[in-house]
């Protein structure tokens, strides 16, 4: 199969449309188990958004497909049009990102991020920009990146995709643009709040000039110049803590694999 056929199979045909089947590159962003040993995906594709397609005895030892279909894959897809999920028809992995699979602190910033896109990306909707994000924090990642710098990154990206960008410049009570020293950070009220605004008695987090310049960086930056920062601890510290916490007030919740990140990043401090 050419590269020019998928893409020209690249459209998904409206539903009732005499196509039968189409074509789509995709990134595995999570699998589930089915019954018997059918395995049901959510794929990221590059135009048609996000898809759950169920995948037939995937778990079986035998099966074609289902190795080519492990999340973190990018993978070329064929894809049959079902009743209440697509079917893959054939599955052929262009990347499959072993050193990062192979490697527990980036494994667990990928994982994260990729439940991060499944939970904060609508469905039907295409998302271009937050799968070239997720590819570029893979390649990254699979590049030897620092996987804390990559993970912030794609994080604030993923929040910019979804419509829920923090505001990083102006107070966002009274608009008047933020002076050094003289900010906290404020998940619920979407970014930075000046210190003259008032501020909910819960919630406010410091957050340094240092975090501040780095935040602001990554969103003007790609991956590859914003994994280039030296972050010090401290700065680490906040960034995660500063939009973990818009992530969960965005999500409502705390995403799974957060806390497999933190217990992770807490093993390798004891040096295990
Ligand atoms: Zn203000």
């Amino acid at each position: 199969m050419t590269a020019q056929a998928y893409h020209d199979g690249l459209q998904r045909p409206p539903p009732g449309g005499r196509p039968r089947a189409y074509k789509t590159d995709g990134l595995v962003l999570r699998a589930y188990r089915m019954r018997d040993a059918d395995r049901l995906v959510t794929v990221l594709t590059p135009s048609l958004g996000k898809l759950k397609l169920t995948v037939r005895g995937a778990r079986r030892l035998t099966s074609k497909l289902g190795g080519h279909l492990d999340v973190l894959n990018r993978a070329h897809l064929a894809i049959a049009i079902g009743h209440t999920f697509d079917v893959v028809t054939g599955a052929e992995s262009a990347e499959s990102f072993a050193g990062v699979k192979a490697d527990l602190s980036r494994l667990a910033e990928a994982l994260y991020l990729m439940e991060l896109a499944d939970l904060l990306l609508p469905e039907a909707a295409p998302h271009p920009a937050a799968y070239a994000l997720l590819l570029d924090a893979l390649r990254a990642l699979e590049a030897g990146r620092s996987p804390v710098s990559v993970a912030r990154h794609t994080e604030l990206g993923l929040l910019r995709d979804a419509g829920f960008m923090p505001e990083l410049h102006s107070c966002v009570m009274c608009r008047r643009e933020i002076e050094p020293e003289r900010h906290r950070y404020v998940a619920a009220m979407g970014g930075v709040v000046c210190d003259e605004c008032p501020a909910p008695a819960s919630g406010v987090l410091p957050l340094s000039v240092d975090a501040l310049k780095v935040l602001r960086h990554f969103a003007e930056r790609g991956v590859a110049e914003a994994s280039q920062v030296a972050l010090s601890g401290v700065v680490r510290d906040e960034l995660e803590t500063a939009l973990g916490a818009s992530v969960r007030y965005v999500l409502e919740r705390e995403p799974h694999t957060a806390g497999f990140v933190e217990r992770v990043a807490h093993l390798r401090e004891r040096g295990a």
